[in-house]
């Protein structure tokens, strides 16, 4: 049987002297492992479909549980991300991120367009890691969102105290939501977040991915903050990429 997908291609693997095994997120079979038979030779149709972060439609053969690529257009290499090395890295980061979480033909589609949004944007954005740290956060915060983690930022998620900016917060990570003043004692897992960061959680939420007020507004402590909650939840922070980043040794 012939099938017809997009992917965006996670992860490649060197298999026999021309072929590759790649790890791709699909748009209508969630993330699958797709064999590209001769595609490492020079004039094979299948090399540009079969690197990493290729974004293609593409034709699989499915016998059993495998897919075997049979042919593909490109729709973006995403080429100017490979010259703009603080976006390869962190968009480097979002495929071995999403490798990981991603369950064998389990489909997301708002996930994956939401990440295939997010190259498109890093493909566009200046070499600016602040501005590319905070996009990544508000995908990460979505993402997580997504997977069945949506913080709980509208009460306390103890005494259930409905949240103003008159009182102190902490974000308890673990919990998945904020803790006011009165309960801080009860669990003392949370870091001190202000009143002013619980309603960008929010806004972060419920924006895109490019809004520029959102990602401006976005500090560092927030990052630390997002990543911490984005760890915890799917139990990995050791990512070879971020180790390349300096930033995989804090989040332990
Ligand atoms: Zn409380």
């Amino acid at each position: 049987m012939i099938i017809e997908d997009e992917i965006l291609v996670l992860k490649e693997i060197r298999y026999n002297d021309n072929d590759k095994i790649l790890h791709a997120l699909s748009k209508n079979n969630g993330k699958i492992q797709i064999v590209s038979r001769g595609c490492r030779k020079n004039k094979s149709p299948l090399v540009n479909i079969s690197q990493i972060m290729s974004y293609s439609k593409c034709q699989l053969y499915v016998s059993r549980d495998m897919y075997i690529l049979n042919s593909g257009e490109l729709i973006d290499n995403f080429y100017n991300i490979r010259n703009n090395i603080t976006a390869f890295l962190h968009g480097t980061y979002i495929l071995e991120l999403l490798n990981y979480i991603s369950q064998e033909n389990e489909v997301d589609k708002k996930a994956y367009d939401m990440t295939i949004r997010l190259f498109q944007i890093l493909e566009s954005v200046e070499d600016d890691e602040k501005k590319i740290e905070n996009i990544i956060s508000i995908y990460e915060l979505k993402l997580i969102s997504m997977l069945g983690y949506r913080p709980q930022i509208k009460e306390c998620i103890l005494c259930g105290e409905k949240l103003n900016n008159k009182s102190l917060y902490s974000f308890n990570i673990k919990d998945g939501g904020i803790q006011c003043k009165n309960c801080v004692n009860i669990n003392i897992s949370g870091y001190d977040i202000s009143y002013k960061n619980i309603v960008l959680l929010n806004n972060i939420l419920i924006s895109k991915l490019d809004d520029n007020e959102i990602i401006n507004a976005i500090s560092d402590n927030m990052n630390f903050l997002i990543k911490k909650y984005l760890f915890y939840h799917i139990g990995k922070s050791n990512f070879t990429t971020l180790k390349l980043l300096r930033k995989g040794d804090i989040y332990g």
